[in-house]
């Protein structure tokens, strides 16, 4: 659910990605995009993979905008459930993450080969070569590639469209593959000297059981956050992962998870505003932006 122009803003966003995911922007054009929204603090966290941290780096560098090196990991969790993990404020040189990120990243290309004979056999061609056209690496091909070549055909109309219709679980085109395990996850992060944070906890869809034997494995592996301020949360949910939070002892981080410039109407460097009690995790960047957390700092 998202409801971004609903809910007071603050300029935080430690979650967005650039082409070399499945973002559309450069890395300079997504950090240049973000300082000139007017963002105080911006992560890029790119799935499985960090090519895009150091042209990051040094194009916020250059416009003194506070920059957090990140990444966003697949993670399969008790055999059956993709969840996402950010690491934020990583060393991308840590060879443990490097090797880690490498073995993600391996098994893209066959999971897009079967999905590409699925829509062969739904009457629907290309899909393979079609994906890979919009994928600058193809080892990071991913289903968002697949739904821009079928809206380019002029199968839909919106990315979302296809993912509802073809791309989720229980979907024709979706097929399940296997990710990095949680404590395999935990540890390259953990290595890098990064934060782990739970990425958007709504798009789960878990109950409160899984939910909370999930929050508590995550908190013993040396969990430190949950993003209960995603651009996709519901004022209500984002109240809901702030008390999760409290009673796991975790912070709470922010993020628009911005792929694509008015997609879905996400701003990228802009997050939602949590309530002023929650103990957020970018004080470790960015200490004097402590204020940010209030709903009274809303600027839009
Ligand atoms: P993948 O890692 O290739 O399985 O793709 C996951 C990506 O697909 C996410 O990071 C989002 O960018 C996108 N995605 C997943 N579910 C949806 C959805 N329901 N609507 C739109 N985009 C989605
Ligand atoms: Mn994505
Ligand atoms: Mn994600
Ligand atoms: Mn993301």
């Amino acid at each position: 659910m998202s409801c971004t122009h609903a809910l007071a803003q603050i300029p935080i966003d430690l979650h967005s990605h650039s082409y070399y995911s499945d973002g559309v922007l450069s890395p300079a054009e997504l950090v240049q995009t973000a300082y000139n929204n007017g963002t105080a603090l911006l992560a890029l966290t790119d799935h499985d993979c960090t090519d895009g941290l150091a042209e990051a780096s040094d194009c916020a560098e250059q416009l003194h905008l506070p920059f957090v090196k990140g990444v966003e990991i697949s993670v399969t969790w008790q055999n059956t459930q993709t969840l996402h993990i950010v690491g934020l404020g990583i060393d991308p040189t840590c060879p443990e993450l490097m090797q880690g990120l490498k073995m993600v990243r391996s098994g893209r290309l066959m999971r897009l080969k079967k999905m590409h004979d699925l829509f062969i056999e739904h009457g629907i061609e290309g899909v393979y070569e079609g994906a890979l056209h919009y994928a600058k690496n193809p080892l990071l091909v991913g289903r968002l590639h697949i739904a821009r070549y079928l809206v380019q055909i002029g199968l839909f109309d919106a990315t979302h469209h296809v993912f509802r219709y073809y791309l989720t679980p229980g979907k024709i085109g979706y097929v399940p593959h296997h990710w990095a395990s949680l404590p395999d996850v935990m540890a390259w992060i953990r290595h890098a000297k990064g934060i782990p944070v739970l990425a958007h906890p709504s798009r789960y869809g878990l109950t409160a059981k899984p939910m909370t034997e999930l929050l508590q494995t995550f908190y013993t592996l040396g969990g430190i956050a949950i993003e209960a301020g995603s651009a996709r949360h519901s004022v209500a949910e984002i109240q809901h992962y702030v008390d999760y939070a409290k009673q796991f002892n975790l912070e709470v981080s922010v993020g628009s998870d911005f792929h694509a410039p008015s997609a879905d109407g996400r701003r990228v460097g802009f997050s939602p505003a949590l309530p002023s009690h929650a103990p957020c995790v970018w004080y470790r960047w960015l200490p004097a932006a402590s204020s940010h957390r209030n709903h009274d700092d809303r600027i839009s």
